[in-house]
């Protein structure tokens, strides 16, 4: 792939995401097919889209899971897959990506908490060795955030004592324990039981209006109704639609969209 020519887009401070053209294929399936979009600090943006649309394949370029086969893609005003130094570009290194995805929060659908480990190593886990914290300052950290949570008291647990829903809850606190910039939700209430879904919106909503730029990939259509700034609407790679969340759901602009709130009422 060809070095890409630097612009402007790193000297935009509040600009937490930009995608340009992002390309990505596996093998001969093209699946992200050109996608454009700014993500501003502080905003909470959803993700919505019939499955297969590369809405996970595109959080996986954001979070440095994927090398991507075209376009340019600025986190925190970097640019994915490269360094830049005294004016120049280079490849960047896995200490590179491993500096860049610190401030980088990411949850999944399947939890993906450590099972052999209590929650409290979970949470002290990455700011112990990637953030070099003392274990003191970690601990005090990981408390207050299952605190905020609601599962001070699950502290010595093991994930697999836990219900989905308090897995969910672990795992955001466990990422907000790295102070990221950024945090990525990718379809995190999709495994739980109905009656745990809730328990783990409550918390997102408390941490939009936090402040916290969201990117949240969801099947929820009420919280994405009620919680974003803005609904991207995504169908075969590409960005189709985006809009303020009251007139996406009142009158999507496209058919695809259309479409695809249909099927779902
Ligand atoms: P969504 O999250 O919107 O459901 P994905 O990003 O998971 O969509 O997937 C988009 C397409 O890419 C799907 O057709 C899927 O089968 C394909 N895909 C995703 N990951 C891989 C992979 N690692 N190898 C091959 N194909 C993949
Ligand atoms: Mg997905």
């Amino acid at each position: 792939m060809a070095v890409p020519v630097t612009t402007a887009a790193e000297e935009r401070a509040d600009e937490i995401i930009r995608a340009e053209r992002v390309r990505k294929s596996y093998g001969r399936t093209e699946v992200l097919r050109g996608i454009d979009l700014a993500v501003s600090a502080g905003e909470v943006v959803c993700v919505i889209g019939p499955s297969g649309s590369g809405k996970s394949t595109f959080l996986r370029c954001v979070n440095h899971l994927e090398r991507l086969d075209g376009g340019r893609l600025y986190v925190n005003g970097e640019l994915i897959g490269y360094r830049q130094r005294r004016g120049k570009i280079y490849e960047q290194s896995p200490r590179d990506v491993c500096r860049k995805r610190a401030d980088i929060g990411m949850v999944f659908q399947h939890f993906e908490l450590f099972p052999h480990m209590t929650v409290l190593q979970n949470l002290v886990l990455a700011p112990l060795i990637v953030r070099r914290r003392a274990k003191a300052e970690a601990t005090a950290r990981a408390e207050e955030l299952l605190d905020k949570v609601g599962l001070a008291d699950k502290i010595d647990s093991y994930p697999g004592q836990l219900s989905g829903g308090q897995q969910q809850r672990v795992a955001i606190a466990r990422a907000l324990c790295m102070r990221p910039r950024l945090m990525l939700f990718d379809e995190p209430t999709s495994a739980l039981d109905p009656e745990l879904v809730g328990e783990v919106l409550n918390v997102m909503r408390e941490l939009a209006s936090s402040g916290l730029t969201m990117v949240v990939v969801t099947h929820e259509m009420q919280f994405a109704r009620e919680v974003a700034d803005r609904v991207v609407f995504m169908d075969h790679g590409k960005v189709v639609e985006e809009s303020a969340p009251h007139e996406f759901f009142a009158a999507p602009k496209t058919e695809r969209a259309k479409a695809f709130l249909e099927r779902l009422a």
